[in-house]
């Protein structure tokens, strides 16, 4: 007998669109909050998605200063505008166009995220990927990383791919998450263009739209999806995404959901109410 093959698993389809609200965060930055607002609280792993888009510096100006974080991560992906952080650790970095940071917060970091420029356009997003349990309360840890570091290809279709974390053909993403084990890319597509995009069946994924519109799914089965629309992907493998008459860009976004309780207050993201109770203890002691 020979075995039969399993079929692949199927394209993932958009099961829910979500419009992001305007909001303002720091002390008085304006962005657009996709993931953490009613429409759609959390994607697990994922718990909070930003865009924050401005060329108005009093958009952007006061920045963020000190403030502590416990329990997940935050990742922060630059397209325009440079953006300096700094820690209660010592540590310091200067985020520039088309570079992340990928910050382990763990146990716990009190750090700022600053403009460095005083006019023109500051452009990116901030993701929150959560920790498992085992993770919440480890030494907090940083990926810069530049730009040149990010692998990035034309495909045939026209499409460009930057690699962020994860896996597209043979570029692997240089990010190291190993209990999420993301997808992140950074996606162009020409005017007509069409492209599968990799995902692992089991992870969470969400596709959101920054430029242009574009179309999420199975031929037959697309969804349009617009400039500053999120579409959660149902469950499947890979994700077909294409343009129409002008071209768009996308974030593909992908994790192994953690199936754990979520406790969420502010900046500390834990499994119960008591180790939130110990995370504000722990901060007022000056114990990050
Ligand atoms: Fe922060």
């Amino acid at each position: 007998m020979s075995a039969v093959p399993s079929s692949p698993p199927s394209d993932r389809r958009v099961l829910q669109l979500v419009r992001g609200q305007p909001t303002s965060d720091g002390a008085g930055v304006k962005l657009n909050r996709v993931i953490g607002q009613r429409a759609l609280e959390m994607l697990d792993p994922f718990l909070m998605l930003d865009e924050f888009r401005s060329d108005q510096a009093g958009d952007y100006l006061a920045g963020f200063p000190n403030h502590p974080h416990r329990g997940f991560e935050t990742v922060t992906y630059m397209l325009a505008g440079r953006m300096r952080h700094g820690d209660n650790q010592g540590n310091s970095g200067l985020l520039t166009p088309g570079s992340v940071q990928w910050m382990t917060a763990g146990r716990g970091i009190v750090h700022s995220e600053m403009p460095e420029q005083e006019d023109g356009l500051m452009w990116g997003f901030q993701l929150w990927v959560n920790l498992p349990a085992a993770d919440k309360m480890t030494a907090p840890r940083y990926q810069d990383i530049a730009p040149e570091r990010i692998p990035q290809r034309t495909t045939a279709s026209g499409a460009q791919v930057r690699v962020i974390a994860g896996r597209f053909e043979d570029l692997q993403g240089p990010v190291d998450a190993a209990a999420t084990a993301p997808v992140y890319l950074d996606v162009a597509l020409p005017a007509g263009s069409r492209q599968s995009l990799p995902v692992p069946a089991g992870h969470n994924a969400f596709v959101y739209v920054f430029e242009g519109e574009v179309a999420v799914g199975p031929d037959g089965a697309a969804q349009p999806v617009a400039r500053g629309e999120l579409g959660v992907l149902g469950r499947g493998g890979d994700v077909t995404v294409a343009a129409g008459a002008q071209p768009g860009r996308l974030i593909l976004v992908a994790g192994r959901p953690l199936g754990e309780p979520v406790a969420k207050y502010g900046p500390f993201v834990m499994n119960t109410q008591d180790e939130i109770v110990a995370a504000i203890r722990d901060f007022q002691a000056g114990r990050f």
